[in-house]
């Protein structure tokens, strides 16, 4: 599986096995270029594309671009640290075979993420997938863990006839409601046959509580594909749109009121092939190992928060009682409280039990995202810390001293509060390594003063349609 290898200069020798019968079957199937794709340290998608016949070198040798993308802001501007943001350098991005994908929805099109290495061949320590694929492998290799996950999708849908910047609702239907299934409903099939052409297992989509919004969420896999698959199926529901006049939103506020779009995670993880979310004598049949998972990122979620919330307008979508959890809390099947344990249906428990983390929208890179949320959690195991008590209900209900007696803590109102958290946590720190945590902060501290005195209407009229 190249998705778990790291790219070498020549080619990964699997690669270079198949990439020549590759490159043909995609020009038979008429495809003519590739996109090859990754997330920055802002949650902005940056790609290079190629034609088809360049793949195999691109294989090989990778194809060049600046490391000044790992500060780039939202808005295309760069800020910078120590190491990053300077005009000098150049990087290879390495395609992943085993995740390219013909585009259903772009005739034409293949895509396909990439690892991103140096000139020399070494790991470039501001590429997320990279860092991903290396927490995930050690989890592997000291915990004897392996981790399953899934990010959600929801997404607003607005006609492309809108004027400049603004979003109009291309549906008025209400929330899960049959009338809004029905407006969407050619758009809706043919993403449901876009994903189906692309290996996508779709487990179901559905109009969602905010105006214009909608839902998908998909079979769970090791946590790099996982990613990999929130950024192509983002890509695809981009795709459908257009070709049906429409335009999304995945911003975290699309609008500066009402309930936003999350990306909540879930996430499982397995020891021998047994889920530990499942069958323990821990609550809800956690093992303890699980209870400790979730202890270890409850522990870290406000400093999680700069990863998971990246944006000015997270912090217009993490409100109280808007489901998007906000509360440094834990319930089963509860939606106020930031973690909310998965038991899944009795008969299917050791399949579908898992720990979903809410407040994490999908401004995030997927690829930290997830790797910090493991990484908070593989501590907590590493710890064998204990989990609170279960809270049930809208923690939003508690006065100041419920809420401190029970542990319960508001999450960052801010960027830059969530940036104070971040910096001062070892652990997040150590598993991004410093270059990409120096990164996150500057990134997140240009975000914050890109906006600064705007109104909020602005802060989300600014990210809109950015991710
Ligand atoms: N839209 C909500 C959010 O911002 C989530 C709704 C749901 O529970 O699916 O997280
Ligand atoms: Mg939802």
């Amino acid at each position: 599986m190249t998705t778990l290898a790291d790219p070498v200069p020549g080619g990964r020798p699997g690669d270079l096995k198949r990439v020549s019968a590759l490159t043909k079957d995609l020009d038979l199937r008429g495809v003519r270029g590739i996109v090859l794709a990754y997330v920055d340290t802002a949650g902005v998608g940056r790609v290079k594309t190629i034609p088809t016949a360049r793949l195999e070198s691109a294989v090989r040798w990778g194809v060049g671009m600046s490391p000044v993308f790992d500060t780039f802001l939202a808005d295309d501007s760069i800020v910078t640290t120590d190491v990053l943001g300077s005009p000098d350098g150049d990087l290879r991005l390495y395609p992943d075979l085993d995740q390219l994908t013909v585009l259903a929805g772009q005739p034409g099109w293949a895509w396909a993420p990439v690892d991103r290495i140096t000139q020399e061949g070494d790991r470039h320590p501001g590429c997320s997938r990279t860092v991903l694929r290396r927490i995930v492998a050690d989890a592997a290799e000291q915990q004897g863990l392996t981790v399953k996950a899934a990010v959600e999708i929801e997404w607003a849908v607005g006609l492309d006839s809108a004027p400049e910047g603004e979003f109009v609702p291309a549906v008025s239907g209400p929330a899960y409601g049959a009338v809004r299934q029905v407006e969407l409903s050619d758009c809706t099939a043919d993403l449901l046959e876009a994903l189906a052409a692309q290996g996508v297992d779709v487990d179901q989509v559905h109009p969602e509580y905010a105006a214009g919004q909608f839902e998908i969420s998909v079979g769970a896999l090791d946590p790099v594909a996982a990613a990999d698959r929130s950024v192509l199926v983002r890509q695809t529901i981009r795709a459908v749109a257009r070709r049906h006049g429409l335009r999304v939103s995945f911003a975290p506020a699309y609008l500066a009121e009402g309930v936003g779009n999350g990306g909540h995670l879930h996430l499982s993880c397995w020891r021998d092939g047994v889920n530990l979310h499942a069958g323990g004598e821990g609550r809800y049949g956690m093992t303890a190992e699980a209870e400790s998972f979730a202890a270890g990122v409850l522990a870290r979620l406000p400093a999680l928060t700069a990863v998971t919330a990246p944006s000015p307008a997270s912090y217009l979508r993490l409100k109280p009682s808007q489901w998007a959890g906000v509360f440094t809390a834990w319930g089963r099947e509860t939606r106020e409280t930031a973690l909310r344990v998965v038991t899944g249906t009795t008969g299917r428990r050791d399949q579908d039990a898992n720990l979903e983390v809410k407040p994490v929208d999908l401004a995030a890179n997927p690829y930290l995202a997830l790797g910090c949320v493991i990484a908070a959690g593989l501590d907590g195991i590493a710890r064998s810390l204990p989990l609170p008590q279960e809270i049930t209900g809208d923690p939003a209900r508690f006065d100041a001293d419920e809420a401190a007696a029970l542990g319960v803590r508001r999450l960052p109102v801010s960027l830059p509060e969530a940036v104070e958290e971040f910096r001062a946590d070892p652990v997040l720190r150590d598993a991004l390594g410093p270059v990409l945590a120096d990164a996150v902060t500057a990134v997140r501290l240009g975000e914050a003063a890109a906006v600064d005195g705007l109104d909020d209407a602005r802060v989300a009229a600014a990210y809109r349609w950015k991710y």
